[in-house]
């Protein structure tokens, strides 16, 4: 058996973006050991087969996202906005047949890997969005180990609780630098989003992600430049909606 990880390298919401994947792959080469991700592989991008294959060579845990169970035909997108669900028939098209059983297969959150937890929304709803502090509370109370990542609302995030006290931590580095270091504190409980590869919103179009080494204590929040053009180039060509091709100039 392999010995349990020591860095992780937490990848989250890549949505079909195989530039931005790259890019960050490039940037965290060598400084992890067990890849991670939090689910939405696919949708909205240009490359749902180049992202599957290469998290597939990367041998990383993933579990399923709400565009992942759409994208392989496990859930009918009923819930998506029209932009959304154009992407979601355009992305079922493309796919490989190994690709879409590979996507089909994914488990759901939670799953527990090393001494972390892994969900795609919150830890009691695979499906639901974190953003304020009462979301966050159950998860941070309720998950299994003390640190728990999370993804789905592509802002890279996170939340602290102890003492009864609940903290809303500041992650994001500034424009002028690739990364911030959030100190983990025994005793004290963390959800914790690494952020969108393939789609930020939270108003930074850098990739975004996270190596958490745990044996250091400390989980690094990163975001690094990739080619925007070159994706909304093949967004273009492959006829996906232009709101999902201009957003990924600003972030949001
Ligand atoms: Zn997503």
């Amino acid at each position: 058996m392999a010995p349990p990880a020591t860095r992780f390298l937490v990848l989250s919401d890549i949505h079909a973006n195989g530039t931005a994947l790259d890019a960050v792959l490039e940037a965290a080469a060598a400084r992890w050991d067990r890849a991670v991700c939090l689910g939405d592989l696919v949708g909205y991008g240009p490359d749902p087969n180049e992202v599957i294959e290469r998290i597939r060579t990367l041998g990383a845990t993933a579990i399923r996202g709400n565009h992942d169970k759409a994208g392989c035909g496990l859930d009918e997108a009923e819930d998506f906005n029209d932009i959304a669900r154009q992407a979601v028939m355009w992305t079922r098209q493309q796919l490989h047949p190994e690709n879409r059983d590979y996507l089909r297969k994914l488990p759901a959150g939670p799953l527990e890997v090393d001494g972390v937890v892994l969900v795609h929304g919150s830890l009691h709803d695979e499906d639901e969005y974190v953003f304020a502090p009462a979301q966050a509370l159950p998860g941070l109370l309720d998950a299994p180990t003390p640190v728990c990542f999370f993804g789905h609302t592509h802002f890279q995030s996170g939340f602290s609780f102890r003492d009864g006290k609940l903290e809303v931590l500041h992650l994001h580095p500034a424009s002028t630098v690739q990364f911030t270091a959030l100190r983990i504190e025994p005793g004290t409980r963390y959800l914790l989003n690494p952020g969108s590869v393939g789609q930020p919103r939270d108003g930074d179009p850098r990739a975004a992600f996270a190596i958490a080494d745990l044996v250091h204590h400390v989980v690094e929040f990163w975001r690094v430049p990739y080619d925007v053009r070159a994706v909304q180039q093949r967004m273009r060509r492959a006829g996906l909606p232009e709101p999902l091709v201009l957003r990924l100039s600003h972030g949001r």
